[in-house]
């Protein structure tokens, strides 16, 4: 649908058959010469409730990291309204080790404006608000060609497709915090405040954008609406796991020989993504860990991968988490210090301010590993972070504080003896903080 591995050789997935890539599907001709916009004008022709009943059959879960039932959330959102009711699209993505997003900016930005256009369709929304990273310079420009073209074909605006059903789409650029992919953050950016997350409840559906009703989607799951409505739930279900449907972009970095973001069914086993999918491992190493699914997922040991699958329960079950479906692989002579002293040093940096424990924490938790980078860390360091990532974990307003807890607790659990090589012999009060 978006992106094609590029060896069809090495590929198990979607019952061996990978598509070539569409050219210029970026193009409103293209896109329409291949279905596009049929999926809007199905809808149309539905009842509201009728297409959110159809996301519902699909199981599509949220892409964005939480998997949470997408026509369930729909289903939240008030049908009748004094207000004006939001729908928001979640394009900040910035953490260490996701990187999908933009190819649907890039290669098919149309998908994502035809579901944007059904979902507010659905939940009886006249605006939504795509809001995309700052720094996604080159795919902001794409995006506003695609829906520059879907204005002037009739797909967006006043009264789409003759259907009488009007909605604007807005593209709202961030100024690069990472913390405005935060749902109640990213409201916070739009309505030109600062990035600050809201304590909940209430819940957006009750009190989001300028108080009124509004739903946040991630922009992957945005982008599978259309193929739902256009092809019906019952397909979309097959596809993949049971209780996790539907085509999943994984992105995979770190060392592996064909890093990339690759379309496959949910379920495919993290050992083929490895070594189907990317490549394999250069000079045939072995793997040490993977983080799975960005670098707030829980870090997994590579000889545990055996039958572990990229779909929500079978991670949950190995002791983690899909998250953005961003692994990251690290081969058996990784530093596995220095992956998490980096991963420390971005959720301190990123962390808003707003919560003690955040951030006197993230800061704490940075130093200390620094100190096991420089090899001036002490036996006590070990534990201290697991105190301090432990003091962080559910006592903040928002899940960065646990994002940041996780990598450390769980690189802690997995790989102690990895901190304990890198501790001096002498007494932790011998040793100031760096
Ligand atoms: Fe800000 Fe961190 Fe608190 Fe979230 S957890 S509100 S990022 S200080």
């Amino acid at each position: 649908m978006i992106v094609q591995p590029s060896d069809i050789e090495k590929t198990t997935a979607w019952k061996n058959v990978v598509l070539p890539p569409i050219t210029d599907l970026h193009k409103i001709d293209i896109y329409r010469a291949n279905g596009g916009y049929e999926g809007l004008k199905k809808a149309l022709a539905m009842k509201p409730e009728e297409v959110i009943d159809e996301v519902k059959k699909s199981g599509l879960r949220g892409r964005g990291g939480a998997c949470f039932p997408t026509g369930l959330k729909w289903s939240f959102m008030p049908r009748t309204s004094s207000k004006p009711k939001y729908l928001c699209v979640n394009g900040d993505e910035s953490e260490p080790g996701t990187f999908k997003d933009r190819q649907i900016f890039e290669y098919n930005p149309h998908l994502l404006i035809e579901g944007t256009l059904i979902a507010c369709y659905a939940m009886g929304m006249t605006a939504a608000y795509i809001y995309i990273r700052g720094e996604y310079n080159k795919w902001i420009r794409i995006l506003q060609q695609a829906l520059d073209d879907a204005y002037a074909a009739g797909y967006a605006g006043a009264n789409i497709a003759g259907s009488g059903f009007s909605a604007n789409i807005y593209i709202h650029r961030g100024a690069g915090a990472y913390i405005c992919g935060e749902e109640s953050a990213l409201m916070n950016s739009i309505e030109g405040q600062r990035g600050y997350p809201r304590i909940k409840p209430p819940f957006p559906a009750q009190a989001g954008l300028w108080g009124c009703p509004t739903t946040i989607n991630n922009v992957e799951t945005i982008a599978n609406v259309s193929v739902i409505i256009k092809n019906g739930s019952k397909w979309y279900s097959e596809i993949g796991t049971s209780k996790h449907p539907g085509p999943m972009l994984v992105g995979v970095s770190g060392n592996v020989n064909n890093p990339g973001v690759f379309e496959m069914p949910t379920g495919e086993p993290l050992l083929d993504i490895i070594y189907k999918w990317a490549g394999g491992i250069p000079g045939n190493k072995a793997v040490k860990a993977v983080i799975p699914g960005g670098s707030s997922t829980m870090i997994l040991r590579g000889e545990r991968l055996e039958g572990v699958r990229m779909d929500a329960d079978s991670l949950k079950a190995a002791g983690s988490s899909v998250g953005t479906a961003g692994m990251i692989v690290m081969d058996e002579d990784a530093d596995l210090i220095r992956v998490l002293t980096r991963i420390a040093k971005f959720y301190y940096h990123e962390s808003c301010g707003q919560c003690t424990p955040c951030r006197e924490g993230t800061v704490w938790m940075f130093k200390i590993m620094k100190r096991f980078e420089q090899n001036l860390a002490v036996a006590e360091d070990v534990d201290l972070l697991m105190d301090i990532a432990g003091n962080i974990e559910g006592n903040t307003i928002c899940a960065l504080g646990d994002a940041a807890a996780w990598p450390v607790q769980s690189m802690i659990r997995l790989f102690r003896d990895e901190f304990e090589k890198r501790t001096r012999k002498v007494t932790a009060s011998a040793i100031p903080l760096v």
